[in-house]
């Protein structure tokens, strides 16, 4: 039979923790046993081990704290654990989970204590890097976050700077913040505004169909709401013109469904625009009833002219009439804007020949453009259902703007064709061209290109004008054109009928 006492040595072998076995009852603790394990863990042999005291594996680390744990744990007989740094024989640290428990005998005196010990390097290691890397991520976090925290204070203190309503909306439409600007202007508290949705405020203002179809749309489609005109009575304010444009707003990742409205009260622009356009009208007006007085007068000069006039004289009269009517010309363009201005634009609508009307005009301002050569390529045999002479008016314009702007070449090509249903006409010079900023602008009302406008006379209302007519004609103005290279200027008319048959 085996010993029982060699199963159990044996058992300690193999077990993976150092086991060692101290004796109390001697002077200094001393080892009187260590297992296997304890040998491959410290790298001493065993007889290195017996007969010392455990402290020979802390070398010459003897400042831990833990050191302490142990000693309070042998001198009160109590058991312990804990994580201590030890070395190897060959000087390596390794991290000892160490677990200690007193061995007592029948009369309740500890004899011995018993050393569990646990090479834990590697978790420790783990551990460490784990300690680490949580470090320097909150650390990065730390960082991010005053990052954010100073942009977003940065953008707020713009946002309550700028001297434009502004608000933000969650994608509820509920209010999240109201700049001061926005608190002035519609004379309200920062409590009546924020928390309440939109469409809520005030006296119901912003409650508004088409408004509210626009702004659900800005977030799925990330189409802004462009210039939305609203007129209303408010409350504290009265009655206000504004403008709103909104737009789906992104900060940094943080969020980004949220709207940001601008606010801008137009009351006063629109008010000063009524009182030009109106002073425009009645100016306008005023100058021509004197004017078609002159005019009548001048043709009655003409008529009476004396048989025996001079050439001078005759030739001063047929002046007075050019000028006469260039100036009849320019108040008449001032009343057909303040007449579209106003809504009151009458077209009298009759079937007409485009081609003839294209070739008659050509032919008048041929004879008054002398240094120009005015070609006319294609025929389009169609008739328009339209106001022959407004589309007179609009290729007078167009042609008339080709011979000014390029007064350095003398070419003007006019193009007639027919493009599915409509008619397509298109004036291309070679002269100053218009820049892509412009180009958006010149249908404008009283718009002028900055480069021309000391170089070239006039009001800047052809345009304008000749859009609205075609627009009414239910056609398009366009304008293509380079800087320095020329423009082309085309217009579109649906076709009533061909005359392929004539
Ligand atoms: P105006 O000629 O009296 O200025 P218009 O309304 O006819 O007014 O034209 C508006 C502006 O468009 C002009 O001032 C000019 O800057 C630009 N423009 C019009 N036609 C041409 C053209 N053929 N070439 C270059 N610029 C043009």
């Amino acid at each position: 039979m085996h010993n029982n006492i060699e199963i159990y040595l044996q058992a300690l072998n193999s077990a993976n923790s150092g086991i060692i076995i101290t004796d109390n009852t001697q002077p200094d603790n001393p080892i009187i046993y260590c297992n296997k394990a304890f040998e491959i863990i410290t790298g001493y042999s065993h007889n290195e081990i017996i007969g010392h005291n455990c402290r020979f594996l802390q070398q010459e680390d003897r400042n831990q704290e833990e050191r302490q744990i142990i000693k309070d744990c042998i001198s009160q007989e109590k058991e312990c654990k804990v994580e201590i740094r030890n070395y190897k024989k060959n000087g390596t640290l390794f991290w000892n989970e160490l677990y200690i428990s007193p061995v007592r005998n029948s009369d309740n005196e500890v004899t011995h204590f018993i050393g569990v010990q646990n090479d834990i390097t590697e978790r420790k290691r783990a551990e460490n890097e784990l300690r680490e890397e949580k470090l320097s991520v909150e650390k990065k976090i730390k960082l991010r976050t005053k990052e954010l925290v100073d942009k977003e204070a940065f953008l707020s203190s713009i946002i309550q700077t700028v001297r434009e309503s502004l608000l933000v909306l969650d994608n509820d439409y509920k209010v999240l913040s109201a700049n001061t600007h926005f608190l002035n202007s519609f004379k309200v508290t920062n409590e009546d505004t924020v928390g309440k949705l939109l469409f809520e405020l005030g006296n119901h203002q912003w409650d508004i169909p088409s408004l509210k179809d626009l702004l659900t749309k800005i977030l799925p489609t990330n189409n802004p709401v462009i210039d939305y005109e609203v007129e209303h009575t408010f409350p504290f304010i009265g009655r206000k013109i504004m403008l709103l444009n909104a737009y789906r707003i992104e900060f940094e990742g943080q969020y980004k469904d949220r709207i940001l409205i601008a606010i801008e009260d137009i009351t006063d622009k629109k008010e000063l625009d009524r009182r030009k356009d109106d002073f425009l009208s009645i100016a306008s007006h005023e100058l021509k009833t004197p004017l078609t007085t002159i005019k009548g007068l001048v043709q009655l000069l003409q008529r009476m002219m004396p048989e025996n006039s001079t050439e001078r004289y005759i030739s001063t009269l047929d002046k007075i009439s050019i000028h006469v009517d260039r100036l009849n010309e320019l108040i008449n363009g001032l009343l057909d804007t303040s007449k579209i201005q106003s809504g009151n634009i009458e077209i009298h609508k009759e079937p007409f020949e485009i081609d003839k009307i294209l070739k008659d005009t050509i032919e008048t301002l041929s004879i008054s453009h002398p240094k120009h050569n005015i070609k006319l390529e294609g025929i389009t045999k169609t008739t328009i259902m339209g106001d022959d002479l407004q589309v007179t008016q609009v290729i007078n314009n167009l042609i008339s703007n080709a011979v000014k702007y390029s007064p350095n070449s003398k070419n003007i090509d006019i193009y007639a064709n027919k493009v599915g249903s409509y008619v397509k006409i298109s004036i291309k010079d070679y002269g100053v061209g218009i820049n892509n900023q412009d180009k958006a602008k010149i249908f404008n009302r009283f718009f002028r290109a900055g480069n021309i406008q000391k170089k070239f006379p006039g009001l800047g209302i052809g345009l304008y004008i000749s859009h609205e007519i075609i627009a009414n004609h239910n056609g398009t103005l366009w304008v293509e054109s380079e800087p320095g290279q020329g423009s082309t200027f085309s217009f579109t008319l649906p076709i009533m009928k061909t005359n392929d048959n004539e």
